[in-house]
């Protein structure tokens, strides 16, 4: 028994070490450049349309949860301006989407006419 609390002593100092120790100054930080701050405020777009012709692309930052249950943890939510330009950035894929939409409707809309054009030639 008591090797054993010796064991979990050591595994919890162990970790200790790691969080306070030098390790700590070179641990990655949800700030930094390669994580994604789209995942930090809720999700990352790119992977919605995967497969799509809306397709944005493959984000080829990090998406880790750590970062985001650090993120959400610490006093710098609301505060860094990353949820801003996530919601400016929704708006512009919004904004693209709507135009494809409309785009669409009024190809449609072209064809269905041409189609009756040939009908009314017809009859
Ligand atoms: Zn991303």
């Amino acid at each position: 028994m008591a090797s054993e609390a010796a064991a979990l002593l050591d595994q919890l100092m162990g970790r200790n070490r790691n969080v306070t120790g030098d390790d700590a100054v070179k641990e990655e930080h949800f700030s930094d450049p390669e994580v994604c701050k789209h995942f930090l405020c809720g999700f990352c777009p790119s992977k919605l349309f995967i497969n799509t012709r809306s397709d944005i692309g493959i984000c080829d930052k990090l998406h880790d949860d750590h970062f985001k249950e650090a993120y959400d943890a610490s006093n710098e939510k609301w505060q860094r301006g990353y949820e801003e330009r996530f919601i400016e950035y929704l708006e512009k894929l919004i904004r693209d989407l709507d135009k494809r939409v409309q785009r669409g409707k009024e190809r449609l809309q072209r064809s269905e006419d041409a189609n009756t054009n040939v009908k009314e030639q017809r009859e």
